[in-house]
């Protein structure tokens, strides 16, 4: 039987790995769960959920950890916890693996064998376990009512008796996941929306969103998207064409929600000083691409700033602001990628594929995964090295 162990995060994480009805599902499958009393609290899910889903409220981590052979998390293990873990044990959890070199070596050194939800690679198969996904829904969600809700207008049209109210108008940058849930949830709050990306598949999208695309379409645009579907750097030449574009377009705008992003990379600089000057006073920005940086010039990481007296919010991680959901959506996730590692009640780890190969970022005491030993200037494993040969 494997036993199943998920603990309360750290500080400043509302979410949690397990839901009432994942806990029901690793059930059925006949795992045994350790919930650790208190972990769904922040997600307003109480233990009393998960008792009655099977699992078992056990109070401190350690101990919840020490028995299990997979520990899930939405974050990173702490200290105590990771002394608890079982050589051999497998964790799951956003580890953030480019984010700490010794965060890694620690979990190598206990022998744990570690995946990094967020490398799960975008293909139709693991589309149910795309963390990156769900979560960039709710923040590109969470973007557009917190926008609404520093704006000092109000956003659909009105015609009243006290005079007509004209709808807002919200601009998007970037329209990946996010972007396109930014576009959904804005036109149902009645603004009128444009949005850019510089992928042209993004167009299409947009348009069946009811936004208006605005882009520099010229033969570098048609060249912008790598086989993986993410942007690639645009040549200096590109970004001075789409600055001046951008400029006309975002002085008439009320709100803006950017969500540019590049694999790898800072996030671009989409929207200057200058832009945001050119903006009428109450306008609100909302950088979803702070913590890389932001793509305004202005954004202040994690904070909420007026410049020239437009709001320009800079926050992190908004979905852990919808963690009921956020939390519902990430244990399904989770659910989907250990599900696909259990064959007959038992845990295979089949390491030739995709799936496990990407997202498995430590084994057998070493880190394994060639991205993150890349990144890290480690040689690369003995293993590869021969097949290099
Ligand atoms: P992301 O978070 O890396 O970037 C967000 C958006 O910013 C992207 O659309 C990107 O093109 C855009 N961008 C980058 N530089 C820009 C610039 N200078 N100006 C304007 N926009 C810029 O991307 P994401 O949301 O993770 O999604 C990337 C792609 O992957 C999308 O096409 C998405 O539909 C696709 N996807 C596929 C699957 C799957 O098949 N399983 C799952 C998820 C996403």
């Amino acid at each position: 039987m494997i036993t199943i162990s998920v603990t309360r995060e750290g500080e400043g994480e509302t979410r949690v790995a397990l839901s009432p009805e994942t806990a029901k599902k690793f059930k059925n499958l006949g795992a045994r769960i350790l919930f650790q009393a208190g972990a769904g609290e922040r997600s307003y899910m109480p233990d009393q959920l998960f008792k009655d889903a099977g699992a078992e409220i056990v109070q401190n981590a350690a101990d919840a950890i020490s028995q299990a052979d997979v520990v899930l998390k939405v974050g990173r293990p702490s200290q105590e916890e990771l002394q608890a873990m079982k050589p051999g044990a497998i964790f799951a959890g956003m580890i953030d693996p480019f984010g700490s070199r010794d965060g890694l070596e620690a979990l190598a050194s206990k022998g744990v064998s570690a995946f990094a939800m967020e490398f799960m690679p975008r293909i139709t198969r693991a589309q149910s376990m795309d963390v990156l996904s769900s979560q960039s829904n709710l923040a590109g969600y969470k973007a557009v009512v917190d926008a609404a809700a520093h704006f000092g207008r109000a956003l659909p049209m009105m015609m009243t008796a006290a005079g007509t109210v004209p709808a807002a108008r919200i601009f998007v940058m970037g329209a990946g996941v996010a972007g396109l849930q930014a576009i959904a949830t804005a036109r149902r709050m009645g603004a009128v929306i444009s949005a850019t990306d510089v992928r042209p598949a993004a167009k299409e999208q947009v348009a069946s969103l009811g936004g208006k695309f605005i882009a520099v379409e010229d033969e570098e645009f048609k060249q912008a998207e790598t086989a993986g579907g993410y942007a690639k750097e645009m040549s200096n030449e590109y970004k001075k064409k789409q600055a001046e574009l951008v400029a006309s377009h975002i002085a008439n705008q009320d709100i803006v929600i950017t969500t540019a992003l590049i694999p790898g990379r800072p996030a671009p600089r989409l929207i200057t000083k200058a832009m945001v000057e050119s903006m009428k006073p109450g306008s609100v920005i909302v950088d979803l691409a702070a913590e890389r940086g932001g793509n305004c010039e202005y954004t202040q990481a994690g904070k909420k700033i007026v410049e020239h007296g437009v709001t320009i919010v800079g926050f992190f991680n908004l979905a852990t602001a919808v963690p009921y959901h956020a939390s519902q959506m990430y244990a399904k996730n989770i659910t989907a990628f250990l599900s696909y590692m259990v064959k007959d009640g038992k845990l295979q780890l089949n390491l030739a594929d995709e799936i496990i190969q990407s997202t498995l970022v430590t084994r057998g005491g070493e880190v394994v995964n060639a991205r993150v030993r890349e990144f890290f200037s480690l040689p690369p494993l003995v293993a590869e090295q021969k097949e290099a040969r």
